[in-house]
């Protein structure tokens, strides 16, 4: 007998006739003799359904508003499995964040776990009922308010529950067979990878492979809690996220990772002195904006351009925020670029192989791929690249590093 948690995502849970296929597998495991905790996204859609509500209603409504509106979502699916488990005779309880005892700090709408009291859940599970926790909230203790975690944030509610319950295994299940060498929605020949570590992991979900969101990898990582990784509808023993293993390192590019999300945001004839960079980047941190890539030009006649990369959906706060720093620093004028991407490679063998970059650069050339900004790390090579090209630049990438051949020391 085992304690399990088991996410399912909102595809997963994207009409009633999936929410009984998901409880028909609830069951057949809770009556193979194990304890399950199931974590439940939205119906798929639904997040940005609620997303365009209240859009419909104002420019730029109250952060803490959207969470109580977001997390509604997590609570309709958790409800309505928990009811076709009963229905099915297997006795389920559904728990808000609140009522598992979510804490979290109060940044709305990014919120970051801080424990779990979790006192329901322990008395439900003792008395072998199935847990059905909303995902994607949690609360602010001080404050009581409702939070949520950041888009995808359900993977995290279920790595932290599964720390939190000790569980003996993490799964994720999604709409593809696990993790893959890049999107295999956008490159069919991707390659399914059996095992990658939590390393190579975090960056490519912090580089835009939503398949897990990043926190939920980096509590993986903190509490070596293994995450299983496989698909709903289909059988297979899907992806194990896990810590690194000595062979890993034969595989110098492991995947490709992509991000239609950032957007570009320059500030054009900036004083070239001391502490001007400092002032900007100190605006932007105080509004707890993740600032990602920063390029600044060499400077002619006393003048540099600064370009750094942001999330989409702040660009509109940034440049308020920025607007009157762009004056106070003396800058000329501030330009935004919405009609970028990211396109990045993954491997931890890349700490031990030289010329990686390089070759990513020259396929990226061949295909005529204009490359605007690079940043890179022990693990990874990403550049921004226009928007429209993203796509190309992927597969080029996936092609160039073989990734969909079957697993060969590079
Ligand atoms: P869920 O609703 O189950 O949380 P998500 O849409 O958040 O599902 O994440 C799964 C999706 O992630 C897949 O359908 C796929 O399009 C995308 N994805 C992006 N990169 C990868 C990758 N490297 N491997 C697998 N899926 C990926
Ligand atoms: N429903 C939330 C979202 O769409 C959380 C999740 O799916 O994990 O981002
Ligand atoms: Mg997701």
């Amino acid at each position: 007998m085992a304690l399990i948690v088991q996410k399912y995502g909102g595809t997963s849970v994207a009409s009633l006739e999936k929410i009984q296929q998901v409880a028909r597998k609830v069951c057949k495991t809770h009556s193979e003799g194990n304890d399950i905790v199931v974590v439940v996204s939205a119906m798929s859609g639904e997040t940005d359904r609620l997303i365009g509500l209240a859009q419909k209603l104002s420019k730029s409504p109250s952060e803490r508003e959207m969470d109580m509106l977001m997390s509604s979502g997590e609570r309709v699916s958790a409800a309505l499995l928990a009811i076709t488990l009963n229905e099915l005779g297997t006795a389920a309880q559904s728990f808000t964040g609140r009522q598992i005892g979510m804490i979290t700090d109060a940044v709305h709408m990014k919120a970051r776990i801080q424990r779990i009291t979790g006192e329901k859940l322990k008395e439900a599970l003792t008395d072998h009922n199935v847990c059905v926790v909303a995902g994607f909230q949690g609360i602010d203790e001080k404050t009581g308010n409702v939070t949520t975690l950041g888009r995808g944030g359900s993977d995290t509610s279920a790595v932290a529950i599964a720390v939190a319950v000790k569980a003996d295994l993490c799964e994720i299940y999604t709409d593809v067979g696990g993790v893959y060498t890049t999107d295999p929605k956008v490159v069919p020949n991707a390659r399914k990878i059996d095992i990658i570590s939590f390393d190579e992991m975090l960056e490519m979900a912090s580089l835009g492979a939503k398949v897990l969101q990043v926190r939920s990898v980096e509590f993986g990582k903190k509490y070596n809690m293994p995450i299983r990784v496989k698909s709903t509808f289909e059988e297979g023993k899907g992806t194990l996220v896990t810590a690194e293993q000595k062979e890993m390192e034969s595989v110098v590019v492991s995947a490709v990772a992509f991000a239609r999300d950032q957007a570009k945001i320059t500030l054009v004839g900036v004083p070239d002195k001391p502490g001007i960079a400092a002032r900007i980047f100190n605006a932007v941190a105080e509004a707890t904006i993740n600032v990602d890539m920063i390029i600044q030009n060499t400077s002619a006649g006393g003048l540099t351009d600064l370009s750094f990369t942001i999330p989409k959906a702040e660009l509109l706060k940034t440049k308020g925020l920025l607007s009157d720093t762009v004056s106070k620093v003396g800058a000329k004028k501030l330009q935004t670029d919405e009609n970028i991407g990211k396109v990045s490679i993954i491997g931890v063998g890349m700490k031990s192989h030289s010329g990686v970059a390089a070759k990513a650069f020259s396929a990226l050339a061949e295909g005529g791929i204009n490359i605007m900004m690079i940043s890179t790390s022990e693990i990874k090579v990403s550049c921004v690249v226009s928007n429209d090209e993203l796509d190309k630049a992927v597969k080029i990438l996936h092609d160039s590093f073989d990734l969909g051949k079957p697993v060969k020391k590079q």
